[in-house]
This record gives C-alpha cells, structure tokens and sequence, in this order.
C-alpha cells in the first residue's frame, strides 16, 4: 500500500470527466486500496480517482458512520429524494476553503463493487452528501462549483469540522460574519488566469 499525492484545484485532471471502468482489474483494486490509505492518512472521508490523478470512475468512502469503507466502480445516483438539504463541504482538493452546497437529502446509488457485480445502496445524510461530492470529481465538478457560499474557516474551525461536518443539525451554525460570499475566489482565479494570459 502507497499514500498517493492528492490533486489541487488547478490540475486539469480534476476538470475532466472521468471514463467509465469496464471491470476491476487488479490495478484498479490496488489503487482503491491506496486511495483508502491516503483518505485515511489526511482524515477525508471520501478520494475520487481523479484526485489522485487518474481520470477513471470510482471512488472510496468511508464517513465514519459505522458502516465502514465503501469502494465504489461507476458509482451512479438513480433515485433521490424531493428534499435536499444544505450543509457545509470541504474537499481535499481545494484546501482552505469550506462551502454550503444543497443536495438531495436522500440517494439511492448504484456501483460496482470489487468483486465486479453491481450493487445498489440507499444513502442518507452525511454518506449521502459525500457520495454525490465524489461522484461530482468524476464529471470534473468541485464543491465550489456549486457552493452557495464559500469562506475559509479559521484553522481551529477546520479542525472541528471534521467532526462534524455531517448532521444536518449543524448546518444552522454556519458561519455568518466571516462568510465571504466567494464565487470571488474563482472570479479571481479566473482573472488571474486572464492576466497571466494577456501578459504571457
Ligand atoms: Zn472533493
């Protein structure tokens, strides 16, 4: 097993849409395996491949829940409730920042496991929420995209909000004060963009 180098914001592979798998070969299943270690070793609670730089669909998750690791091939939502809900995300590959995202509240998902056949999985709550986040890194959509609002918390916030980040009790104490109504960070990111272009 290997800690893998996890993608940031600004790598094209994270922007690309990701090829479906035709069946677990045993690079895939090694890799679904490092990429648990690493989501473990930073104390994620999900890694889609293309985080770690390979553009295939599948992902890993494992939100603490008690349900344990779910390795996910061609992960797909076929069902989701009329209610959504909105809590605040994070995402490894967009270090230090936070962002309130709505998404239906309940998801039915169907994958493919590592044995190679198809599973479905109703999904509520947190492990809903962290299963439609990675399933979006396959279409090349990070949270931000869809953030209502975007902020960077201060460091002990960080901290805290690993833990929970989850129950949807917790979404009312969202920031407030410093909630730095940021789609500007990715204004600014594409202006610098534009800049770099005009001036190279
Ligand atoms: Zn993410």
């Amino acid at each position: 097993m290997a800690l893998l180098r996890i993608r940031h914001d600004g790598d094209p592979v994270l922007r690309k849409k990701s090829r479906k798998v035709e069946k677990p070969d045993p690079i895939i299943l090694l890799m679904m395996d490092d990429m648990a270690e690493t989501m473990y070793g930073v104390n994620g609670i999900g890694l889609a491949a293309p985080q770690v730089g390979v553009n295939k669909r599948f992902v890993v998750v494992d939100v603490g829940d008690g349900q344990g690791l779910f390795k996910m091939i061609n992960p797909r939502v076929i069902a989701t409730s009329e209610t959504s809900c909105v809590d605040v995300e994070g995402c490894l590959s967009v270090p230090g920042l936070q962002g309130e995202v709505e998404r239906p509240e309940t998801i039915t998902v169907k994958a493919m496991g590592p044995d190679g056949k198809y599973f479905k999985k109703e999904a509520e709550g947190l492990l809903a929420r962290c299963i439609q986040h990675e399933i979006d890194h396959l279409d090349g959509i990070l949270f931000t995209d869809k953030a209502i609002s975007v902020w960077e918390p201060k460091a002990e916030e960080e901290e805290a909000g690993e833990d929970e980040e989850g129950g949807e009790e917790d979404s009312g104490k969202a920031p407030d004060a410093r909630k730095v109504v940021i789609k500007a960070y990715q204004l600014a990111q594409e202006q610098q963009q534009a800049i770099f272009a005009a001036g190279g």
